[in-house]
């Protein structure tokens, strides 16, 4: 059996040291290029949401290395992720991959039938073995989260713009080649070192962005036209609260951070007060709370046709007047061109800027 995944931003890393740690064999799927979307949308339904559309091309890309055996998570609630599975499994069927194998792991089947995909995967029952390497697996994938975060910090104020992205684009690769847990933790330190000796100059005091919308489109930079790096070299710090290993620990397995949950549920309610699936009443919940954290502006990303962001997206105007923050939502497709995206991004940050002079004219602006 020769496990592979769908490709989601760091997953990637957790899946690795896992499995690793483990001895199970798998394929990590090759990182989502525009050969990958182009097999998803060809044998998606065109309605389809794009996470459907390009973890369809990860898992025949994967195929196509050798892979018998797919991991898919499930989800409960009224968005269309919780039908993937069984999407993907008739969408594979019918292109002739009927010996590939589907297994869901999925927190709201129930116990039984999650200890059994856990059982088909490790192949052991050795549930305390598993749970250790899962936590080792989690620390390492959430180290790399760390990263991404401090990047957002570094790439408007670095010195020599780029040398940020320079180490970053290393790191995957490295991971990907990586013998064992060893060679991963020792990746991922010599990275974080790298990243603190890029010279910066901490004086400035850039425009800061609150990222929003799928999660999906939020997590994997290929969806997003590698956003954060977009916004960073331009000089924006960007603020991100949804990452894959939040993900992973909430959805997953259902550990909560109450406190923040709470915060960002009371700052939804006068907006959106029932769940609606997705993170729609995160993105809205956090929007409201980065506003009154002073940041300048909130972008929201989703891809086209999704339910819950699009409910979001509507009522996003209104607590931007309420709260004096510029929005942009950006809606992302298959035929979306980078070009077009970036003027608009370009735009933005100049609205943000005359903004910010406006009310602050105290000179300590990004350096673009
Ligand atoms: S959140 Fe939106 S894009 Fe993601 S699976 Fe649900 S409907 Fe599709």
């Amino acid at each position: 059996m020769k496990i592979t995944i769908p490709h989601l931003g760091n997953l990637y890393v957790f899946v690795k040291v896992l499995f690793d740690c483990l001895a199970v064999e798998y394929i990590l799927p090759p990182p989502c290029t525009k050969r990958t979307l182009e097999i998803g949308t060809k044998y998606s339904p065109e309605m389809a949401c794009l996470p459907l559309k390009i973890n369809l091309g990860n898992f025949i890309e994967s195929i196509e290395l050798g892979a018998d055996t797919i991991i898919i998570t499930g989800a409960g609630g009224p968005c269309r992720y919780g039908y993937y599975c069984k999407m993907h499994e008739e969408m594979l069927k019918d292109l002739g991959y009927s010996n590939v194998k589907l297994i869901a792991i999925d927190p709201y089947a129930g116990l039984p039938a999650l200890l059994k995909s856990i059982k088909t995967i490790f192949g052991t029952v050795d549930f305390i073995n598993i749970a250790v390497s899962g936590v080792r697996a989690y620390r390492v994938m959430a180290e790399v989260d760390r990263l991404d975060k401090l990047c957002y910090y570094i790439r408007p104020r670095e010195l020599v713009k780029g040398s940020a992205n320079a180490v970053m684009r290393l790191l995957r690769d490295k991971i990907y080649s990586a013998r064992n847990i060893g060679e991963v933790k020792k990746i991922v330190k010599e990275t974080r070192a790298a990243l603190l000796n890029i010279e910066v100059d901490t004086t400035l005091n850039p425009l800061k962005i609150g990222l929003m919308g799928e999660i999906y489109t939020i997590i994997e930079p290929f969806t997003n036209f590698n956003m954060e790096e977009l916004l960073g070299d331009l000089g924006i710090e960007v603020d991100k609260t949804l990452t894959i290993s939040k993900w992973i620990k909430e959805h997953l397995v259902k550990l909560h951070n109450h406190k923040e949950k709470a915060e960002y549920d009371k700052a939804c309610e006068p907006y959106l007060k029932t769940p609606i699936g997705g993170h729609a009443r995160e993105s809205i919940g956090h929007s409201a709370l980065y506003a009154k954290r002073g940041g300048d502006g909130i972008m929201q990303i989703y891809p086209l046709t999704c339910m819950p962001e699009i409910v979001a997206s509507s009522i996003l105007p209104a607590l931007s007047r309420d709260y004096d923050i510029p929005l942009l939502t950006v809606v992302i497709d298959e035929i979306t061109g980078d070009a077009g995206y970036k003027t608009r991004i370009e735009a933005f940050k100049d609205l943000l800027l005359k903004k910010r002079e406006a009310k602050n004219n105290d000179g300590l602006l990004c350096r673009n």
